[in-house]
């Protein structure tokens, strides 16, 4: 049993204490960094991208009605055979580089009903891959051993040492991008899942010779007989016809350091003057500023989801999560106390989803010393009480899963929480009770030690007159437990 005895106002206070920390760092994207990505994404008149079957919608309600979806997304990072990098190799911590990835993937793909569940890293030791730029996936697809390689039900984004540029098949779950472009850059990465999700480039076959296709036209009026938006480019229709914006390679310098499109180029026809708009300038799917990248339309997130459903290439369907939202609910790493010594790892929750973690009591008569399972429903709980953290929190060693409550992940909107952890194996051998005079969290304090007999008497609470108090729980292994009440009369 465990005794509840938070009130509201302490409750508020708690909530906000746990929030502070979440919100030091600023999003990705802060610095002005211009955008190099050399991304060798290129859709030929073979590739199969299923162009009949997508509605062209930009209704947003047609798009929120799309169901919830979860990929597996693991990790490679590209090592020579001695497991070494060369000299020049960016350096990164390559764990916290991907969980970078996969909280920014989460934050920009959930308002579209499209979830990432981090399902591991691991390195593949080759010298021909490490230096390889052409024929990476063709490489990858006939490895003699190809567990060593691909982990089949899951997206893989693969990390290359060597070369400087991102790449991505058509609506197939696997993403090419260099160290540099990997780390602190999450939006190139986003990019190329853009592709793999089915998406092209905004400014696609701009020039109308790449495969003989005609290029975009300007007009958006479907009734021109000029209007091809819907059967060109990137096939989407609010995207403006473009050209690549920003590529210094193929001399592109159209967009300002406020992201204000500059330029005069005209379409491939050399009639129309482009219109570009802020959604094309801040398109991740285009070449602009890196620090513009913030967004792409609802025409484009409709194509990515009816892409996902369409599954052309049979590729997509394989890495989406049979189990849904349960997955979400399980730590990646670490281990929960059941009894015994305290695991070196507590359970750690991946980042790019804010957590609240209430308060919760199991039902059962000797509580649940390890979670119940998701959409288990034998517990009680007390939103008014818990812990916060907050989706851009990038200390992830505190995403942790505390004892004695349940997990609701905000981005899910599911209405109770789930996953009720009420462990009570582990009693404190001592501890001290403050007792703040005033009613108020100031220095006029009472302060009485607690030793191991006293801290664990049932009545500790009952006992105590009333007033606000921080009671404070010491356990064998250093560990502390702090808890804020406010003692009313009994
Ligand atoms: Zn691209």
């Amino acid at each position: 049993m465990k005794i509840k005895f938070l009130t509201h106002y302490c409750a508020v206070f708690v909530l906000l204490f746990t929030a502070t920390t979440a919100f030091s760092q600023s999003p990705p994207g802060a610095p002005s960094v211009p955008d190099t990505l050399n991304c060798n994404f290129t859709l030929d008149s073979q590739s199969n991208i299923c162009d009949e079957e997508f509605t062209q919608s930009t209704d947003q309600v047609y798009l929120d009605s799309f169901e919830p979806v979860v990929f597996n997304v693991y990790f490679w990072e590209f090592r020579l055979a001695d497991g070494n990098l060369d000299p020049n190799a960016t350096p990164m911590d390559f764990e916290k580089e991907s969980l970078d990835v996969v909280a920014a993937l989460n934050i920009f793909y959930n308002p579209y009903n499209v979830y990432f569940k981090y399902y591991g890293i691991n390195t593949i030791e080759d010298n021909t891959l490490y230096g390889l730029y052409n024929g990476i996936f063709n490489y990858i697809n006939n490895y003699p051993t190809p567990s060593e390689v691909i982990v089949p039900n899951s997206f893989n984004i693969y990390v290359s040492a060597s070369i400087n540029y991102g790449t991505a098949p058509n609506s197939n779950p696997k993403v090419v991008i260099s160290r540099g472009k990997f780390k602190g850059q999450e939006y190139d990465t986003l990019h190329e899942v853009g592709h793999a999700l089915g998406l092209l480039h905004t400014h696609e076959f701009y020039t109308g010779t790449i495969t003989g296709e005609e290029c975009e036209h300007v007009t958006r009026d479907s009734q021109n007989s000029e209007y091809n938006a819907n059967v060109a480019g990137d096939r989407v229709t609010d995207t403006a016809a473009s050209s690549p914006l920003v590529q210094e390679s193929l001399g592109f310098d159209d967009v300002d350091s406020e992201c204000n499109y500059i330029g005069t180029g005209k379409d491939c026809d050399d009639v129309n003057q482009y219109q570009i708009f802020p959604n094309d300038v801040h398109n991740v799917m285009g070449y602009t500023y890196y620090n513009c990248k913030d967004r792409i339309t609802v025409g484009q997130a409709i194509r990515m989801r009816e892409a996902i459903e369409i599954d052309c290439n049979d590729k997509l369907t394989p890495a989406i999560r049979t189990d849904g939202f349960a997955s979400l609910y399980e730590p990646y790493k670490g281990d929960y106390f059941e009894v015994g010594p305290q695991p070196a790892i507590p359970p750690l929750y991946q980042p790019g989803f804010s957590y609240n973690f209430i308060s919760c009591d199991c039902l059962a008569t000797n509580d649940c010393p390890l979670p119940l399972p998701y959409l288990d429903t034998g517990f009680t709980y007390n939103e008014q009480i818990g812990t916060f953290i907050h989706k851009e929190e990038t200390n992830y060693g505190i995403i942790t899963h505390p004892n004695h409550t349940a997990i609701r992940i905000m981005e899910l909107e599911e209405l109770q929480p789930w996953r009720c952890y009420d462990n009570n194996n582990r009693k404190p051998n001592g501890g001290t009770i403050i007792k703040f005079n005033d009613n108020v969290l100031n220095t006029n304090v009472t302060i009485t030690a607690q030793d191991s007999v006293s801290i664990n008497n049932e009545n500790l609470i009952n006992n105590l007159e009333p007033g606000l108090y921080n009671i404070i729980e010491q356990f064998e292994d250093g560990d502390t437990e702090e808890q804020l009440i406010i003692k009313e009369n009994n």
